[in-house]
């Protein structure tokens, strides 16, 4: 039983206007999935993925509206790290975020930038064969798009504590320099520790909140009892409507997810109008009228 690499990351934004326009617009990713935290309907979830909405290229934002940006700290991912195809899609990247007045540095094989609240990605050349995962957008051409999630960086105290829950309980793999990789049949994905800053980490717009990693349907339910094995403390099963999902914080003070591979975005909406409309799961259907009064409107990106 082996999880299929990163199903999604969450972070937080405080302005679903300009996060759309940032991830949809400038990034190229399509905006899958218009909905609400379930476990706050007072405020948007946004889903950006590729154009099927695959886990594995699916990065989401709670917004919590005027939230001031956030600074990442010990047992916080601080880089999301994207795959492209080549050098050239680098040197495009470079380019089109000069060009968009987005903070960018190249690095040796590699691309990093800042989302408009700080929220740090790396786009590195990818030498993997996995099936690239990319969204269709008039100005980015399919070689040059964004492929899916290559992997997360956190920060750590101590990455040598959470060596014993990540292989024995979760079975990812080594991958030298304080990284450890989760690949199954379909999918790999990476969690690589840095040493933590001094200064403590501070929730907030531009943090991520959560990773979570892939599962099948069949292997879900036993990723529970694999988790207390390997000595976390998992939620129960919650069904998140699109995707069936456990948490636990892991030994660096990382709050993970293993999420399951389906049902998927497209099992109440069509999959040529993804996130066109806000979404509401069956159960916050009633509250609908009462919900929109509060979430201020965005436009379709793709209109
Ligand atoms: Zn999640």
């Amino acid at each position: 039983m082996k999880l299929e690499g990163i199903h999604h990351v969450t972070a937080i934004t405080g302005d679903a206007q300009r996060n759309l326009d940032f991830y949809a617009r400038v990034l190229g990713l399509r905006l899958v999935k218009k909905t609400v935290n379930q476990d706050d309907p007072t405020v948007y979830h946004l889903f950006y993925g590729d154009e099927g909405g695959s886990p594995g290229a699916d990065l989401t934002f709670f917004e919590y509206p005027g939230a001031v940006p956030g600074r990442p700290g010990t047992g916080m991912v601080h880089r999301v790290v994207w795959r492209v195809g080549s050098d050239e899609a680098l040197a495009f990247w470079a380019d089109r975020l000069a060009k968009e007045d987005v903070w960018a540095e190249r690095a040796d094989g590699a691309l990093r930038l800042r989302d408009p609240e700080g929220l740090e990605h790396e786009l590195v050349v990818t030498d993997r064969d996995d099936p690239p995962l990319i969204a269709d957008h008039p100005e980015v051409p399919a070689e040059m798009a964004l492929q899916g999630f290559d992997g997360v960086r956190a920060y750590s105290a101590d990455p040598a504590a959470s060596r014993h829950l990540l292989e024995e309980g979760l079975d990812f793999t080594p991958a030298g320099d304080g990284a450890w990789e989760a690949r199954g049949e379909q999918r790999g994905g990476v969690i690589a520790y840095d040493a933590s800053p001094a200064e403590p980490g501070r929730p907030g717009g531009g943090t991520v909140h959560h990773v979570a990693w892939a599962s099948t349907m069949d292997d879900h339910p036993a990723w529970r009892k694999r988790a207390l094995q390997g000595g976390a403390h998992p939620t129960e099963v919650i069904d998140r409507f699109w995707f069936l999902s456990i948490y636990f914080v892991e030994p660096s003070g990382v709050l993970f997810e293993i999420a399951s591979m389906g049902p998927g975005f497209d099992v109440d909406e069509d999959p040529q109008h993804l996130g066109e409309r806000l979404v509401l799961p069956p159960r916050f259907e009633p509250m609908r009228e009462r919900i929109e009064a509060t979430l201020t409107p965005l436009g379709n990106p793709r209109e």
